[in-house]
């Protein structure tokens, strides 16, 4: 006999089989309140042999996050063991799996399981995996990340480089980098981290820079005794404490979508920053010729330290290429390099690819996105019933730490659950309703910092369009705090498929 689902007549508990893709922030919130419902047949298929996502991938020298560490938390998981103001890759790793191993979550996910397609039969979906497997589910829910797919540069002679060469997000961290040169290339947030880590560990450390970012101070300061008390011991406390938090970030926030005087506070913060830079001819190299926060900002107190050291050198001439001894700028110089790194970031852009997905009438994702990344809100697609994303195309960024956002994006994705289980449908949302939410989403990303301020950047879409939704957190709390089921096409389930479930 099947077990107990959203299509059987009979069931007493009526309780969706759902699918969940990616056991990464959102992958493994997702769990959490599916098992606080009581909704305990889910499935979370990884790809990888473990959970955690970015902080999973991310293992180069120096990764934390530059998000304040109890801020970076699930609102009802406070931590209260963090010791410093911002958290250690590492250490998120281990809070995010603590989190799911307390909250039940752990035996729901599959790993080795990379989700290659889905199919909509009708009722419901077929999830194929890369191993062959199938995986039925009444709702799917992508929850697969958007930073994940590395990029690496097409620079010609790229493969002949002779030494180690990766990608950050895939350290190989069998290869010492004690007394070596190492070329990095790529002045990111990640690129801007790792310099500071491993400044004083190689002999040399060639900084390939081909567009300087603005850094923004800030320090990484220890969490007084009484202070880790208080958060272990007051709920309350730790509380305000988030809040206080969260305030101070979305008020930063606001610079990148308008406010005035946030932004001109913010920005003189970071040219003070620059101007710690000693030598004018390194701060000149160092100096963007765009505005603060066009690009994603840098937050470091050690970058602008880690590069006047003598050990680094930051090399400004265009790569021309790489060969097997180093790589070889515009000007003809060879820099000889044991061991090459790429912090090129990643293909933001590929969300849910390269997973072949077919919804209702045999409409696939890629004929649904020919133009752009159509979605509700960042968390349903048109012609994809009970199809949900967390933290999608488009998903609002720059004001809050993601996992807020994705907090409130779980929370509304629930609601049309209940709704879909409550009245056995399959929700798909409108296409009308979905142009609009895009276009008006685009038409405030272009005019914030974004899309003003002159530079290049991964926010930007393939028509040069920020694919990031400015609104604030409080903005999203307030579009999603209920579903608007008029944006959806709604439909009962088929009668057969009922029939043939019970
Ligand atoms: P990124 O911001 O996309 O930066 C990629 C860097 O590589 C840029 O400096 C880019 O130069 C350079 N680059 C790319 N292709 C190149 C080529 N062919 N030749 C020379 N240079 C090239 O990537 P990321 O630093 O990995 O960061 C990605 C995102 O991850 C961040 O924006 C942030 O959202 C997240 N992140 C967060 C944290 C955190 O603490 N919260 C830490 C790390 C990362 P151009 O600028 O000229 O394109």
């Amino acid at each position: 006999m099947s077990e107990p689902h959203l299509n059987t007549a009979n069931a007493r508990r009526t309780e969706p089989r759902v699918v969940i893709i990616g056991a990464g922030i959102s992958g493994i919130l997702l769990g959490v309140k599916l098992r606080e419902r009581g909704w305990l047949n889910f499935t979370i298929l990884e790809k990888a042999g473990t959970l955690g996502g970015t902080w999973r991938d991310n293992r180069y020298p120096g990764v934390a996050c530059d998000v304040p560490a109890h801020l970076y938390v699930y609102s009802f998981a406070p931590n209260p063991a963090w010791r410093s103001r911002y958290a250690k890759g590492p250490d998120i790793w281990k809070y995010y799996h603590g989190v799911a191993r307390r909250h039940g979550v752990l035996p729901h996910i599959q790993y080795g399981k990379e989700v290659v397609g889905a199919e909509f039969d009708g009722a419901g979906w077929r999830v194929e995996t890369s191993d062959g497997s199938i995986h039925e589910a009444d709702i799917v829910i992508a929850a697969s990340g958007r930073l994940h797919h590395p990029v690496m540069p097409d620079i010609p002679g790229v493969d002949s480089f002779a030494g180690p060469k990766f990608h950050t997000s895939r350290w190989d961290a069998s290869v010492k980098l004690a007394g070596k040169r190492l070329g990095l290339i790529g002045t990111g947030s990640t690129a801007t981290q790792a310099v500071a880590a491993l400044a004083d560990q190689v002999a040399q450390l060639k900084l390939f820079q081909r567009t300087p970012q603005w850094v923004f101070p800030v320090q990484d300061t220890p969490v007084p005794w009484w202070k880790r008390v208080a958060y272990r011991l007051s709920p309350a406390y730790a509380r305000k404490y988030y809040q206080t938090l969260q305030a101070q970030t979305e008020a930063r926030g606001r610079a990148a979508t308008g406010d005035r005087d946030a932004r001109a506070a913010r920005d003189q913060q970071c040219v003070d920053a620059l101007a710690t830079v000693r030598d004018p001819a390194l701060r000149a190299k160092l100096t963007p010729n765009y505005e603060v926060g066009c690009k994603r900002l840098v937050m470091s107190g050690t970058f602008y330290q880690a590069v006047q050291k003598p050990s680094v050198d930051v090399v400004t001439d265009g790569i021309d290429h790489i060969e097997p001894k180093g790589v070889v700028t515009k000007d003809g110089r060879l820099h000889e390099l044991d061991v090459l790194v790429f912090a090129t970031g990643f293909d933001a852009h590929a969300y849910l690819r390269p997973m072949r997905l077919v919804g209702e009438g045999g409409v696939t994702l890629d004929e649904v996105w020919r133009d752009l990344p159509l979605t509700y809100r960042s968390i349903a697609i048109p012609n994809m019933p009970n199809f949900f994303l967390i933290n999608g195309p488009y998903s609002p960024g720059g004001s809050a730490s993601v996992v807020g956002i994705v907090e409130v994006q779980v929370d509304y994705v629930l609601k049309l659950m209940e709704h879909i289980v409550r009245d056995k449908v399959l929700l798909v949302p409108r296409e009308g309703a979905s142009l609009a939410w895009l276009e008006d989403a685009r038409e405030r990303a272009r005019n914030s910092v974004w899309g003003t301020g002159g530079c290049q950047s991964w926010y930007l879409d393939k028509t040069g369009t920020p694919s990031i939704d400015p609104s604030t957190l409080s903005e999203l709390k307030a579009q999603l705090a209920q579903p608007r089921l008029e944006d959806f096409v709604e439909r009962p389930l088929p009668v057969d498929v009922e029939t043939k479930a019970a």
